[in-house]
């Protein structure tokens, strides 16, 4: 809890241009779907550390695959050498990822980075140099990455020239009032009419479902509708699949409930395990355009590569889309009784285990009730959960637990939410609480 040894010697030496902090939380282990604090107290943790935990904490089999790889460690590296955790890998991404072709799989540490080097390849390879994205959009904290992301946190970053950025289509803040989408498809039919020609698109980068943005579902067809205006032209769709892919969804890949046929995805966060790794599938043709163009010397090492593979087959064997669909229904559906029982929450949306509940100081008006956000965290945090906010506007609660969680864990997650929000609606949370912690 608060100013405990470790958050002081935190606050000393940690640079806070990489903190995103929402409470006083210092974790000194984790088992399962609960992180365990310096004084013993456990958490349950629905946010999975921002969904990089998708297996929870200690797994067997990544606890295993990293222990065996690490004590025969194949080197440390792919830049100049071969090892097979990633040969393997990376074989495992092509076979599981739909496409055709010849493809290869490029491997990284981040989302920000895999989105980054595809955003490049793309860009060196296609001789075009516009990219379409998203208001909103959240691709990474690296500078390429940055470049093509909408999100408003990073407002002052410089864009890539030649970006056009769409608004997401919306059904509850919706664009020019039409939930339907059908406006944001016009928006774009007049920019590729007048300054930017299809021929000049080099890439769509796309979030099946918009996940640091807000957790917005988009209307059924309208990515695929999106899709098909540039696919025919030659523009590439990227779908990033870094929060919601890999089974979250309640699919093995989010796109697919959208009927997307990408010729790029990235992964990253689960992907690893909790470990740092990320992987680019795309078409040979761009990501072999050059040697020696997107390195990083500890890419595809063998350590990270066997914890990836690990997760891979966890999820098959486990079948981790199918049971996330179903407890995920079960969560929609806890949620949605909250929603009739609490006038603060506006919303509740998403797919399988990556849910949002967006919260507003009216339901009529639909004003976003960012700093009541804030307090529904911190109070969850103080009565036993672990989750954290998103949105363009500080106020949609973000839902993703480890994949792993079973139903008591459920409710104990749906008991403390419904006790945080009482709390806040009924003013039992004060402003100094959450004075110290930004957020975003
Ligand atoms: N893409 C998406 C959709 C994300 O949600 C994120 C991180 N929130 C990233 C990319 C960047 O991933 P990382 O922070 O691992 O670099």
């Amino acid at each position: 809890m608060m100013d405990t040894h470790l958050q002081l010697r935190d606050a000393r030496t940690i640079a806070g241009i990489q903190k995103l902090r929402f409470f006083p939380h210092s974790i000194v282990a984790g088992e399962g779907c609960y992180l365990i604090e310096e004084d013993g107290r456990r958490l349950l943790d629905l946010s999975a550390s921002w969904g990089a935990a998708g297996l929870g904490y200690g797994h067997p089999a990544i606890v295993e695959a990293v222990t065996t790889a690490i004590r025969q460690q194949a080197g440390a590296s792919i830049l100049s050498a071969v090892n097979r955790p990633a040969v393997e890998l990376a074989e495992n991404l092509l076979a599981l990822t739909p496409g055709s072709g010849d493809r290869r799989v490029w491997l990284g540490h981040s989302g920000s980075d895999a989105n980054e080097a595809a955003l490049r390849a793309i860009l060196a390879a296609g001789g075009r140099s516009r990219i379409i994205s998203f208001v909103g959009a959240y691709h990474g904290g690296t500078a390429g990455s940055m470049s093509i992301s909408g999100h408003s946190c990073q407002s002052g970053v410089s864009k890539l020239p030649g970006v056009l950025f769409l608004p997401y289509p919306d059904p509850y803040r919706p664009f020019m009032g039409d939930p339907s989408g059908q406006s944001v498809l016009q928006l774009l039919d007049y920019h590729l009419q007048t300054d930017c020609p299809p021929e000049e698109v080099a890439a769509v980068f796309m979030e099946p479902v918009m996940s640091d943005g807000g957790l917005i579902v988009p209307p059924p067809g309208l990515l695929k509708a999106i899709q098909d205006r540039l696919h025919p032209h030659g523009a590439l769709i990227l779908c990033d699949e870094v929060k919601v892919g890999l089974g979250r969804s309640g699919k093995l890949h989010c796109f697919q409930h959208e009927e997307l046929s990408p010729d790029f995805v990235t992964f990253g966060k689960g992907l690893g395990g909790g470990l740092a790794l990320s992987a680019v599938v795309g078409p040979a043709e761009v990501l072999d355009v050059a040697q020696a163009f997107a390195m990083e010397t500890t890419c595809g090492n063998p350590v990270s590569a066997a914890a990836g593979l690990a997760v891979l087959k966890t999820i098959r064997d486990e079948n981790l889309p199918e049971r996330a669909a179903r407890i995920g229904r079960k969560l929609y559906s806890g949620l949605e009784r909250l929603a009739s029982t609490h006038p603060l929450v506006g919303d509740v949306r998403g797919r399988g285990l990556v849910m949002g509940v967006e919260l507003v100081r009216d339901r009529e008006s639909r004003e976003p009730a960012a700093t009541q956000t804030a307090k529904v965290v911190y109070r969850a945090y103080e009565l036993g959960a672990v989750l954290y906010y998103v949105g363009l506007q500080s106020n949609v609660l973000e839902i993703t637990p480890p994949l792993i969680i079973g139903d008591k864990e459920l409710e104990e997650a749906l008991e403390i939410l419904d006790n945080a929000i009482s709390d806040v609606e009924n003013h039992r949370v004060p402003d100094e609480a959450i004075r110290k912690f930004q957020g975003w």
